[in-house]
């Protein structure tokens, strides 16, 4: 978004102007991040319509606490008002002005069969548009085409680029920023790497993934999420998986590791390995 100002604004006063944009691998895996954490369960919808049902009055208004229903959600405050903005594109509910703490406004419409269908082509599209920006970004990222072109076609503008310096990296590798050395955090052993990936995998790794990463698999878990962007990937690819995932189980009834519970446990270092 910043970047994107830069661009957009950089050089309006006529003089040369430069936006500099930083990105690595692990952004990736932090973006494909976001937008998952953005997906809704299908329930979810009729769920919150049921539960602002049961609270309407008489002309079914409704308001209640944000904070209490995100809770309730299982998402926070952003998924609440995601899920509302959904249910308005239905026209099933129409919001009110309210304070950021309360959730307001009156039903317009039951949540019944086509109800919930509009509310699903709502999340669809949303969906749609995020996975769509996701690739645009990346694709400018790691393309090879004049960026000074990208952008101003980006913002609708079809002049032929005239650059009075210097045009862009792709033009002229020597405005390429050289990135600093790796990560201050240094790889000393086959416990640092795993407990680095249990540490540092967005989103987290159970067990096998992170025996996986430390062994530097190539699955498509592991290129979809940019695990192969840590700095502890493939950093013991010379041992066999499985001794590497022995040692991922020692480390856990040392007390170093911790699994969580659940259908798919995922690792935590220990707060007292952490130190
Ligand atoms: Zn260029």
């Amino acid at each position: 978004e910043a970047y994107y100002q830069e661009a957009g604004r950089g050089g309006r006063d006529g003089l040369p102007a430069r936006a500099l944009l930083v990105a690595e691998n692990r952004d990736k895996a932090l973006h494909v991040h976001f937008i998952k954490q953005d997906e809704v369960e299908d329930g979810l919808p009729g769920w919150l319509a049921d539960r602002l049902g049961a609270s309407a009055d008489g002309d079914g208004r409704y308001s209640l606490e944000a904070p209490q229903l995100a809770r309730e959600l299982g998402g926070g405050a952003d998924k609440l008002r995601s899920l509302v903005g959904h249910l308005a594109r239905a026209e099933v509910l129409e919001p009110s002005p309210a304070p950021l703490d309360r959730v307001a406004g009156r039903f317009a419409a039951k949540f019944d069969g086509r109800a919930a269908a509009r509310c699903r082509a709502s999340i669809d599209e949303a969906a749609r548009v995020r996975w769509r920006q996701y690739r645009e970004i990346w694709a400018y990222v790691e393309g090879d085409a004049c960026r000074r072109r990208a952008i101003l076609v980006h913002f609708g503008d079809r002049t032929e680029p005239q650059p009075g310096g210097p045009c862009c990296d792709v033009c002229d590798p020597s405005l390429r920023v050289t990135a600093p050395p790796p990560a201050p955090e240094t790889i000393a052993d086959l416990d640092a790497a795993i407990l680095s990936v249990a540490r540092g995998a967005r989103p987290s790794v159970g067990r096998t993934l992170c025996a996986e990463i430390v062994h530097g698999g190539r699955s498509q878990k592991i290129k979809r999420n940019s695990y192969d962007g840590l700095p502890a990937y493939a950093a013991s690819s010379q041992m066999r998986r499985a001794d590497i995932l022995g040692r991922v189980d020692q480390l856990i009834s040392e007390g170093r590791l911790e699994t969580t519970g659940g259908p798919y446990p995922v690792l935590r270092v220990a707060a007292a390995a952490a130190a």
